[in-house]
């Protein structure tokens, strides 16, 4: 018999599987299953950006790259990072096969046994997973009673930073819960980094999608140029979840340890998927800005259709998810929204914060309704 590793047994599967399992066996009875559920947005990925793929296959870009990416998309990425005030260098910046692999790679490369790793409650799902398999330990602060904003929250940051905190996580937009954190809050974060000497990293990989604000990036503050981690991807902005390809610029240091297990395990992202990478980087404004729109869009009708039935979310000013406080028992609340309503979302307790789901409205306005139609004749709402 095999005898696994403790790194594997300690973590939990995705929460999210149970739900799509629920909602594919439905789904394969013949039901109508509205999931709201998924983390993807609904859109095709721009045609260009397909074509661009295309091209670079028939063109034979079909072999290994650079272990870091190819030239070309690694200027594309340092350009942009200028334009959002970041100033990395082209060694800076590893492209990764999804930004998932990104924050994998670094979380392993800064986290030792016992470290300690601060999460910003609800917090996406695979943070913890990952801190877990490195063997560091969680310290968490939940920004649930102020609407999801970190800014209300500074103070508890602060009792829980220390100089014993080796990363801390901010992921603005956010997932679960769209907000967009304010730039208060953000020196707020780089006060506390400075202090005590935390490294931290910046997921940004919904800092396209925003509604009339702008998520400050941390890594331009001063002061965090040399201790931020600017994680990024193509999933969320450019439609591209299934191509797989994201990437994170850090200080040089960081970047020569985390290159090893990067050329160890995955030897590069895919040469002609890093090619339509530049594409989407430069030549999809347009596209870009539609989805948005939609989303947005999307976003003010959900919210106020929770509101016409009284049910509480907090507006997002990002991302494409809402998350309505809806029950004491959330984990019960999705089991009957999936088994009576048919309407498949995420419980809170998911992300650390019971009481609440997360509903993605990466979905049509009419599926959106039909959803919440669906979850208030069951009594859910
Ligand atoms: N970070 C956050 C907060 C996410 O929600 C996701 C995807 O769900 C990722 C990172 C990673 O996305 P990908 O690996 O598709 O680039």
């Amino acid at each position: 018999t095999m005898d696994f590793a403790s790194r594997v047994e300690r973590v939990e599967p995705s929460a999210t599987l149970a739900i799509s399992n629920a909602a594919s066996e439905l789904e394969a009875e013949g039901h109508d299953v509205v999931d709201l559920s998924v983390g993807e947005p609904d859109f095709p990925t721009p045609e260009n950006v397909v074509q661009a793929g295309k091209d670079a296959m028939d063109a034979g870009h079909t072999g290994y790259t650079s272990s870091n990416g190819i030239p070309e998309l690694k200027d594309a990425i340092v350009d942009k990072l200028a334009d959002d005030g970041l100033d990395y260098a082209t060694d800076e910046v590893v492209v990764t096969p999804g930004g998932k692999q990104g924050l994998f790679e670094v979380i392993m490369s800064l986290i030792d046994d016992g470290d300690e790793v601060v999460l910003l409650d609800p917090a996406w799902v695979s943070y913890e997973a990952m801190v877990k398999m490195a063997g560091g330990t969680l310290s968490r602060v939940d920004t649930s009673p102020y609407d999801f904003q970190l800014e209300p929250a500074l103070d508890e940051l602060a009792d829980v930073v220390s100089d014993d905190t080796e990363l801390l996580v901010v992921n603005s937009p956010s997932n679960p819960t769209g907000a967009v954190y304010s730039d208060a809050a953000m020196e707020g974060v780089r006060d506390l980094a400075v202090e005590h000497d935390v490294a931290v990293i910046s997921d940004e990989i919904y800092k396209e999608i925003t509604y009339g604000v702008e998520s400050t990036s941390l890594g331009s503050l001063d002061g965090m140029g040399d201790r931020t981690i600017t994680l990024n991807g193509f999933s969320k902005a450019y439609s591209m979840t299934g191509w797989r390809l994201g990437y994170y610029a850090a200080p040089q240091a960081l970047v020569d340890q985390s290159s090893k297990l990067h050329s160890h395990s995955v030897s590069c992202a895919v040469n002609f998927v890093q090619h339509a990478g530049v594409e989407a980087l430069q030549n999809t404004e347009d596209a870009v800005a539609e989805m948005v729109e939609a989303f947005e869009s999307r976003r003010d009708l959900l919210v106020d259709l929770f509101d016409d039935h009284g049910v509480h979310a907090a507006t997002p000013d990002g991302a494409f998810y809402l998350m309505p406080e809806v029950a004491d028992d959330d984990q019960a609340w999705c089991e009957a929204a999936i088994e009576d309503a048919h309407v498949a979302t995420v419980p809170g307790s998911a992300f650390g914060t019971p009481g609440y789901a997360r509903l993605s409205y990466a979905a049509s306005e009419e599926r959106l309704k039909e959803g919440v139609q669906r979850l208030a004749d069951e009594g859910l709402l």
